[in-house]
This record gives structure tokens, sequence and C-alpha cells, in this order.
């Protein structure tokens, strides 16, 4: 299988928005859809304080297939809901927390509701104001038996800020890092200068920015964009299908855009190892892809 040049991605993020209930008909649409492009991963994030009536339409309708759902949910749901109802195709729950205060609080549900039956952990969701807390978020999840962790991309939008380390913070963090015995734990880190913190001697971006590649994005309005962080919308599922948007020229066009370097990195010496960074953060901050990602400060 050519990895660069897939007809369709293996990786779906779908974020579900209470505010915008979507019409089951369409729902049950593109769970058709996500088995007909053989999808083998679905990141369902359902941030809402109870269970949203489409994630339990989307988890009811997939539960029998072949497909690993990764589900991440406000911490108020863990005890209101029976779980393994969604068995076999749910293998993962993610609790949403985005302080060190709110993973106190929620480390004991968490371990009250560890079972062999699908992974449990946390999404730790990092700001500007919270991203000192990493060592101890490491820290507390050590100590509490907690082994998943998943720092989510982010999503741009008025209520999040695009955010990355400086050199001066960066050097802060992996100092405290350093101390720091993770090797029992599984890290999810999809930004590239952010994973180097935790594995600062490997180098893993070797295909660059997989955005409408391996993965897909839906947002809480069926905007489909290459992955969360990156806002270009290839359609929208009210109006066309999963299966069409893999097949498009919009798709295919973007693909070809990120494949280019940005053109302000052309002679730098890392961009074999690097690829260009998150070409969704520069497209975000610098509104092109030729300009250098915000996070590259070494260079
Ligand atoms: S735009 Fe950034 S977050 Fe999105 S796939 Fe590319 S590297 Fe990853």
């Amino acid at each position: 299988m050519n990895l660069d040049e897939l007809g369709a991605p293996l990786i779906v993020y779908w974020d579900l928005n209470p505010q915008l209930p979507i019409d089951p008909q369409i729902i049950q649409r593109i769970c058709d859809n996500l088995l007909t492009n053989r999808i083998f991963m679905l990141n369902l994030w359902d941030p809402s304080s109870y269970l949203n009536a489409g994630t339990s339409i989307i988890l009811e309708c997939l539960k029998n297939e072949n497909i690993n759902i990764s589900l991440t949910v406000h911490h108020s749901v863990l005890n209101a809901l029976d779980f393994t109802n969604f068995l076999p195709a749910l293998k993962k729950i993610l609790i949403q927390c985005d302080s060190i205060e709110q993973l106190s609080s929620i480390t004991e549900k968490l371990q009250a509701r560890k079972t062999n039956k699908f992974l449990t952990g946390i999404s730790f969701v990092l700001s500007e104001q919270n991203f000192e807390s990493i060592p101890d978020v490491l820290n507390l999840c050590i100590k509490s038996g907690i082994n998943d962790i998943h720092f989510p991309i982010q999503r741009p939008g008025k209520n999040w800020k695009i955010f990355w380390l400086d050199p001066e913070r960066k050097n802060l963090i992996s100092e405290r890092l350093r101390s720091i015995s993770a090797d029992q734990l599984n890290l999810t880190v999809h930004d590239p200068f952010l994973w180097k913190l935790f594995n600062p001697a490997s180098d893993r971006n070797e295909r660059g920015c997989q955005g409408g590649n391996t993965m897909v994005y839906i947002s809480g309005n069926l905007d489909v964009t290459p992955c969360p962080l990156l806002p270009i919308v290839l359609g929208n599922l009210e109006s066309t299908t999963l299966t069409a948007i893999f097949l498009s020229f919009e798709r295919q066009q973007t693909r070809r855009q990120l494949s280019i370097p940005p053109h302000e990195c052309e002679k730098c010496d890392e961009l074999n190892i690097c690829r260009g960074g998150c070409r969704g953060r520069t497209y975000v901050i610098h509104k092109t892809f030729d300009k250098r990602d915000p996070a590259c400060t070494d260079h």
C-alpha cells in the first residue's frame, strides 16, 4: 500500500456539537460511508456533559462493524452510561480535561471504571494557559495507573487560540520531562514539534503532514476538512458524501499543496526531517502554506 497517496483515509476524526443536532438519516449515511471506505479508526469527540443523541446513534450503528472507535467524552458521562453496549467496535474511552485540578478529580472515577473490555485514558487539551502542566499530567497519570494519555490536535476557532511552544518554554518542559520515566505510558502526540519534546532522540515526521491523506476531519456542522487543524473545507456532509469527498478534485488539490514544502523552508537542512512541520498551524496563522510552521524556532 502506498501510504503517500491513499484512495481513502484510514482515520476519521468526528467532533459532535451539542448545539447542532444531526438528522439521524445523515448519520446513518455517514456511518455507511465509513464502512464502505473501510475506515480503520474513528475518533469521536463529544464534549457535552451528557452523551449527545448523535453520538449514541453513531455508536449504535457501528458497534458490530469492523471499525475501531475511540470516544472522547466529558467526565460526567462516565458513570451515566454502560459503554459495554457499544462493544466490540468501541476500543477506547478518553476523558477530556484541561487542568491538573480537573485531572485529579477524575482519576478515581477512571480507576473505578478500568476494565479489560476497552482502554480508558485521558485527552488533555493543551493551551497557552496549561502547557506547564505537561510534566505534572504525566506524573499524576503514572501515580494513578492511567496509561493512555492523548494530547489532541488543536481545533482552530473562537474558543481555541492556536498554541505552540517557544524555545524558552520548550526548554523548561523538556528539562522537567527528563526526570520522568514514561516508559509504561501510551502517549499520543500528533503535533510534530510537541512530539519531539517527548522523543528528543528520534524523528517521526518522515511522511510529513497527513491531512487529507491518511486522515480527514468531520466538524460539528458536518464540514469535512483534511484534519482538525486545517480549515480548508473539502465538502459538507449535508449535501455530499464522504466517498465523493475522498474522490474529489478538492482533496487531490489539497494533497498536492501539502506535498510541496513551504517556500520559506526550501534551503533548510532540517526539511527532510520535519517536512515543514504542521501545515495547518501555518495556514491558520499566516493564511498561506509557503511560510514556516511558527512552532519551528530552531532554524
Ligand atoms: S495540518 Fe498539522 S495537525 Fe493537521 S495533519 Fe497536517 S501536521 Fe497534522
